[in-house]
């Protein structure tokens, strides 16, 4: 085993010329395609037509396209992808070392970008694709900050306006990430705000609101539909970001494929599903065509549990109820974790795509809880050297305890898990963690009952 060791790098680059020159749009392999997005007024699948009044004509293609497996990275973007991908699998020699397992574990790293996250992937391809429409600019929400900035960066590039609505305990708790977003130019409001009207009724209705990711996606989607040349774009959920964030697993697949080595696991963080449904994307596919098996698993805050503990059903993506309905695992979009919650990870849904394939049962999910995941952060950036976000740790949670029932058993499994993100504008929550007066909030039934109780009532769905 030593001998087999040595010969795998710490860190397996890939040369610019194997970054992916392709997407690879899961949905295409998929017997059961995900649901589609419902207009929440007729109850009926949305058309293009309808959706492009919200979204950039190829994102909507791209969004209703289950059939082709892999979509050509327009050049720009390939361009764009090369200052700073492709992004390197790290074999977790130290953190191996420190648990003692015969585990060989391996984590993709995303956080190597000013965005500190996988997030810049798709919204390089989003903005392109605004700019090529000859829009003036685009509408977002941000929860954490890193799709607020990875969609600022992109936009500086490429010369678009950009309006971000960050969720307000964010944008008071971190600053730092609000300004980041400013010196690349985007105008930031905290969300709930009085800017738009559903900012105003959310607000009426809940003056004490810290905000949450719904809010801010309904105050994005109406100043897109009330300002010309403005599209929304959002970060996560959606088929196209899933399409977009492929290059995690291809780029992962292709330098695992050099040495030889086959997963036996592959984990990754879930809040909306965009990065896992990227890493897992190519290995998905091989488990689709009967060509190969993994065990994949999501994992999420026990806090905002909408795998395992949701309602697989039609749901509103916002707070105000004016999104299309999508079909997703959700405790219902009423739903808004703990103000003590700390980890990220906050949306009240999961991707209709990773939702259809959990349901199918090919993939599993867990939930953790922030104190034990801030507790795995902290041991991996001792021992890895990188300071994780929250997000991705809930990742490093779950591979560290499947590392450790290897040392139990003594299986010499490989692991493979997605770091999503760099933890540096999260300092807030370590901090918490670090005096210890970071607690562990779970929802009761009732408090998921409440809001599942409150789904949309649509042809079908009881
Ligand atoms: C946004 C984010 C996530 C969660 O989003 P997904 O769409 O579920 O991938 C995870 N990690 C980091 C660092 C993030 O910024």
């Amino acid at each position: 085993m030593s001998e087999n060791k040595m010969k795998i790098p710490y860190k397996i680059y890939l040369s610019e010329n194997e970054i992916p020159k392709q997407w690879y749009n899961l949905r295409a392999d998929m017997k059961n395609k995900p649901a589609p997005l419902l207009n929440p007024g007729t109850g009926k699948p949305l058309t293009a037509e309808e959706m492009s009044g919200i979204f950039c004509k190829e994102l909507v293609d791209q969004e209703l396209d289950d059939t082709t497996p892999y979509i050509d990275i327009p050049q720009e973007i390939q361009d764009f992808y090369k200052m700073y991908r492709p992004s390197p699998l790290v074999r977790a020699y130290c953190l191996e070392k420190a648990l003692d397992t015969p585990a060989k574990i391996y984590y993709k790293f995303e956080g190597n970008n000013t965005s500190g996250s996988h997030k810049l992937n798709s919204a390089i391809a989003q903005a392109y694709y605004a700019k090529k429409q000859g829009l003036k600019g685009v509408t977002t929400e941000t929860g954490a900050g890193q799709w607020g900035t990875a969609l600022s960066m992109a936009c500086a590039y490429l010369g678009l306006d950009l309006k971000v609505y960050m969720v307000k305990v964010s944008y008071e708790q971190k600053p730092f990430r609000r300004e980041v977003m400013r010196t690349y130019g985007a105008e930031v409001t905290p969300s709930p705000s009085t800017t738009t009207e559903v900012g105003k009724k959310i607000l009426a209705e809940f003056p004490n609101t810290t905000g949450s990711l719904g809010c801010a996606i309904s105050e994005a989607v109406e100043a897109a539909v009330t300002n010309d040349g403005y599209r929304y774009v959002l970060g996560s959920v959606l088929n196209q970001v899933l399409l977009h964030q492929s290059v995690i697993g291809l780029e992962t697949k292709a330098a695992l494929d050099k040495y030889n080595i086959k997963p036996d696991m592959i984990i990754g963080c879930a809040g909306g599903g965009s990065n896992l449904g990227g890493l897992i994307a190519p290995f998905m596919g091989e488990k689709l065509r009967g060509e190969a098996d993994y065990q994949i698993i999501a994992v999420e805050p026990a806090s905002c549990p909408s795998f395992t503990r949701g309602t697989y059903a039609y749901d509103f993506c916002d707070t105000g109820m004016i999104c299309p309905l999508a079909k997703m695992y959700t405790l219902g979009s009423s739903f808004i974790p703990s103000a003590n919650h700390a980890g990220g990870l906050r949306f009240h849904g999961m991707s209709t795509t990773l939702s259809q394939l959990y349901d199918d049962k090919l993939m599993e999910a867990r939930a953790v809880e922030q104190t034990s995941v801030f507790e795995a952060a902290e041991q991996f950036a001792r021992v890895e050297g990188i300071l994780p976000a929250p997000e991705s740790s809930h990742a490093i949670r779950v591979a560290i305890d499947e590392a450790l029932k290897c040392k139990e058993t003594g299986e010499e499994k490989t692991i493979v898990f997605g770091l999503t993100g760099t933890g540096y504008f999260d300092m807030v929550a370590y901090e918490k963690f670090n005096d210890g007066e970071m607690s562990d909030y779970i929802p009761t039934d009732e408090d998921i009952a409440k809001s599942v109780a409150k789904l949309p009532k649509v042809p079908g769905q009881e």
